[in-house]
């Protein structure tokens, strides 16, 4: 449970006002703490072990644990709430592919090369997997290892590392550590061996228990030793029990704020099922059921598409449309005498429109005018897509360079902007009345073109 401003204000020295965190009051400066608008160290006046208290207190209820480096890292975790309709959630989880140094040369190059190559475009993001799961099957750790750095060299990609042999799983983390791969599992059995050797080269590690409560000790243990990148396995055998470890952890680190138990987790249906069907069925509920990192033995675009887009779906905030920066954007490869067409910046107005213009295979220009995020009509209704910001934002963009005619096309939804879309231009454009839908398109762009062309 987050700590309130009024919980905070007890903990603060109370001189009065010393205004030396910036705040007129300690009042004032315990707000902003628990809103998280200030830092700890703005007070100079606390004692160590009220700085530790606040900031204990105020670390997130599930720890961010980044597995990956660079741009291909993967956050999970951090997140503040058990449903999304209570406000939003923060880091996707990472779809992970599962390779078996048992597999032969050529499976193993295809599921690299796969992973890779899986890319679908939507709406303004590139849906895509995003980490490597490396499997310590074959009892030949030379063969492991080679695996490893195969992968490692072939891509950016973060890591899973899977090995029930120590030694084996700590070489293969050296191999990689740059990448901040996560390694797992630590258990019960092999915990006290492990912490020394993890804190040699830090890296996040994947905690395994029989139980939900079995990961208690195990998370303080390592909490203790200073190792903080935890994430959770809590040894679910089948679809029912995953769901039920999946929301017991989750409510208990974010209705009860128990630390503990305040990690992401790691769900593997690679393991919890035995045909790919059910396997997307059980990844399908594991994205539902909040688990951090899920694991798949295999996928190609059939079953990874919809478990990209659920995830899409689940981890995109509703309060905010997907938007497209505003500016003009080139479809084909315009000239001075092409169209130019004008709309909002909805993310799906945006690709309507531009696909339906790409279709017709005339080169043109889309401006796409900053209607936070609104299709045109609603944008319109509005107020956020009037004459006087339309015109507005064409003499600003840059299109008036770009082309020697003066011709925009409007969307016939909005006609009636028409007349104050004129003024706001000078009267220096002419402004066309564009087809209602996009759909009509495809049967005015080409001739239009032909008029300006001639
Ligand atoms: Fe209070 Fe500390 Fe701010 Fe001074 S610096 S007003 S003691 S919170």
């Amino acid at each position: 449970m987050p700590i309130s401003g009024s919980e905070i204000v007890k903990m603060l020295p109370g001189k009065r006002p010393c205004k030396d965190c910036g705040f007129p009051t300690c009042f004032a400066f315990a707000m902003k703490l628990a809103s998280g608008g200030t830092t700890v160290d703005k007070c100079p006046y606390l004692s160590e072990e009220v700085k530790d208290k606040l900031l204990d207190a105020l670390a997130p209820p599930i720890k961010l644990v980044t597995v990956g480096s660079g741009e291909n890292s993967v956050k999970i975790g951090n997140e503040e709430v058990i449903y999304r309709h209570e406000k939003t959630f923060v880091h996707p989880p990472g779809i992970a592919l599962l390779i078996s140094d048992k597999e032969d040369k050529v499976k193993i190059e295809d599921k690299i090369k796969k992973l890779k190559e899986l890319q679908f475009p939507w709406v303004g993001v590139n849906l895509e997997a995003d980490l490597l799961a490396l499997n310590f099957e074959s009892g030949d750790k030379d063969k492991f290892l080679a695996l490893v750095k195969k992968a490692y060299d072939a891509t950016d990609l973060g890591m899973v590392l899977i090995s029930e042999d120590m030694d084996a799983l700590f070489a293969a983390r050296d191999i990689c550590a740059d990448k901040h791969p996560l390694i797992y599992p630590i258990t019960k059995e092999n915990i006290d061996e492990a912490i020394p050797k993890i804190k040699e080269n830090l890296t996040p590690v994947g905690l395994r228990g029989k139980s939900v409560e079995a990961l208690i000790p195990l998370t303080n243990k390592l909490k203790d030793a200073g190792i903080e990148e935890i994430v959770l396995d809590p040894g679910s055998k089948n679809l029912l029990e995953a769901i039920r470890d999946q929301t017991f952890i989750r409510k208990a680190a974010l209705k009860q704020g128990f630390k503990p138990l305040g990690y992401p987790t790691i769900g593997f249906p690679c393991f919890l099922a035995k045909d790919g069907l059910k396997e997307k069925l059980v990844g399908s509920a594991l994205l539902n059921k909040w688990a951090g990192i899920i694991v798949f033995s295999d996928f190609d675009q059939y079953s990874l598409l919809p478990l990209l887009v659920q995830r899409l779906n689940i981890y995109t905030d509703p309060r905010f449309p997907m938007a497209v920066e505003e500016k003009y954007y080139e479809v084909g490869e315009p000239d001075e005498y092409s169209p130019v067409l004008v709309t909002s910046n909805w993310a799906l107005t945006y690709f309507l429109v531009s696909s339906a213009v790409e279709a017709t295979k005339v080169p043109a220009y889309v401006c796409v005018k900053d209607a936070e995020g609104l299709g045109v009509l609603t944008a319109w209704a509005a107020g956020k897509f009037s004459g006087d910001s339309v015109g507005t934002f064409i003499k600003k963009c840059g299109i008036e360079d770009k082309v020697k005619h003066r011709k925009l096309i409007i969307p016939g939804k909005v006609a009636r902007i028409k007349g104050e879309l004129e003024d706001a231009l000078d009267l220096k454009w002419e402004i066309i009345m564009g087809p209602r839908e996009t759909t009509g398109i495809g049967a005015f762009l080409p001739g239009f073109a032909k008029q300006l062309k001639g």
